[in-house]
This record gives structure tokens, sequence and C-alpha cells, in this order.
């Protein structure tokens, strides 16, 4: 029985498969952008020619008054949330440690981390039993770079998504008797427009399969993680990284 979930940057890469991994699953759905508002009406297209109702609603979700504005419009238009993609990213720069800025610094805490908090805790105000709630799933989207440290190329970006994995194992306690299951998938390099031009060249030959990823594979992951299927599963973050 699938429901009503948010998708926290759906307008492109990873977020834009899960948003039509999860249309086919039944899955009315809010995806939210920053910038890409085409991409993301290409996005709610796609969902809509599944059959499933969708809306695109732009918003910084480093920002609280965004992040209430994205719940409180999914709240009108689909209804109450029961699953949420907490998948907003960004690689704010890349360089060694000692050549970064601390505005690169901090808008990596105040996305990954930060608006990570923000959006994990809108979407348990709507799921769990104790605010009247019908339960629900949450699958956030960590990073293998948070126990690989991504040295040479963006350690402030491993240490901000570490965030989500420490919301994972916390948040899936406090939800455990309120309906809501709390998971990640931790993504290993996946060809998306996150990634630099030539670092594939780079990482790949120390990819134990030898390619990149795919979104759609993280998607099928998290589709997995937000099922029924996955109904003893809480608090755990699952590598997609093709055994990196
Ligand atoms: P993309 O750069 O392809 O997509 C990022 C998405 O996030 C876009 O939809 C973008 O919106 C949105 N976004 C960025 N900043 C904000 C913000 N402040 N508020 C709202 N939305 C925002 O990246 P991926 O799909 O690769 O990454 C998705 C997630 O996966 C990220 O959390 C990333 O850290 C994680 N990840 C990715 C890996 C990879 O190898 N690709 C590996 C490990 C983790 P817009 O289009 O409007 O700019």
């Amino acid at each position: 029985m699938a429901g009503i979930i948010v998708v926290t940057g759906g307008s492109r890469g990873i977020g834009a498969a899960c948003a039509t991994s999860a249309a086919r699953e039944g899955y009315d759905v809010a995806i939210n952008y920053e910038r890409a508002k085409d991409r993301a009406e290409e996005v709610v297209a796609a969902v809509r020619k599944l059959g499933r109702r969708a809306i695109a609603v732009q918003g910084d979700m480093s920002k609280e008054a965004d992040v209430l504005r994205l719940f409180a419009e999914t709240d009108a238009a689909l209804g109450r949330v029961t699953a949420l993609v907490n998948n907003a990213g960004i690689v704010a720069s890349v360089g060694r440690l000692e050549t970064l800025t601390a505005a690169d610094i901090q808008r990596s805490f105040d996305v990954n981390s930060v608006g990570a908090l923000l959006v994990a805790r809108e979407a348990v105000k709507r799921m769990a039993k104790r605010f009247g709630g019908a339960g629900g799933a949450i699958v956030g989207i960590a990073s293998a770079a948070t126990t690989l440290g991504s040295p040479n190329e963006f350690v402030h970006y491993a240490a901000s998504k570490a965030a989500m994995d420490a919301l994972t194992y916390g948040l899936s306690k406090e939800m455990a008797l309120e309906g809501v299951r709390v998971n990640a998938v931790s993504p290993g390099y996946i060809e998306t427009e996150i990634q630099y031009a030539g670092r594939a060249a780079k990482i790949v030959p120390a990819i134990p399969v030898q390619r990149a990823g795919t979104a759609e594979e993280v998607a099928e992951a998290v589709m997995f993680l937000l099922s029924d299927k996955a109904s003893y599963i809480t608090g755990q973050v699952l590598r997609v990284s093709g055994g990196r």
C-alpha cells in the first residue's frame, strides 16, 4: 500500500530516479527542487504519466521557512505525507581542506546536515502516532564518503554527510514505537551531475566492480527500504557502492 511521498532534491539525479520509482510503486509525489524548475516539471510530468498525482515545490532545504512551506504545500495538495526521501545535497567545492573557505564549509553543513535534520523533523511531525499520524518510512541519502573520508577531494562534504548516518541511528530509535522506520542508503560513486569532470577516471578503478553506479540502482534500494518488505528494518545505513 503506497501513500504520499516527499522527495527533496527531486529535479535530477538520485532524487528524480526515486520520484519516478515511487510513482511506479503507487505513491503520489511531492518533488522539491532549488533551482531547476524545468527539470522538476519534467519529473512531475513523468509521475503524472505513470498515473499518480505530483507537485513540484521550489525551496532551499537549508532554510527552515522553505522546508515548512514544502510540507505545508504537500499537505494542502496531496495530503499527509507517509514517506520521505531525504535526498537534497551538495558538494559545495572540491579541494583539500587547507584550500577551503569558511563559506564552503558552512554551506555544506547548512544543506547536508541542518537541512536534512529540518526535513526529517517536519516529516515525523506528520507521520508519528503521537501527532495523529498513520506511521511511515524515511530513507535518507547518506554517502560512502562518510567512511571513506574523501581525502584530497571534499573532506568537508564527507563530514557534513556523516550527519545523515547519525540522524538515522538516533531518529530510528525515537520513532521505533511511533510507526515510523528510519533508514538510509549510502551511495558510492553514482554517475550524476554532482560529480566533477574527470572524477570517474580517478575513482572507477578503485571500485571493486569497476564501474559507476546509476541513480536507478540507488532508487531500487530506497524503494525496498520504504516498502513493507523492510518492515523489520530500521536504523540501518545500506551501502550501495559496488563493493567500495
Ligand atoms: P545532483 O547534483 O544530480 O542532484 C542534486 C539535487 O538536489 C537536485 O535536485 C538539486 O536541485 C537539489 N538540491 C541541491 N541543493 C539543494 C537545496 N539547498 N535545497 C533543495 N534542493 C537542493 O546530485 P545527486 O543526485 O548525485 O545527489 C543526491 C544525493 O545523493 C545528495 O544528498 C548527495 O550527497 C548524495 N550522494 C550522491 C552520490 C553520487 O555519487 N552521485 C554519492 C553519495 C551520496 P536543483 O536541480 O534545483 O539544483
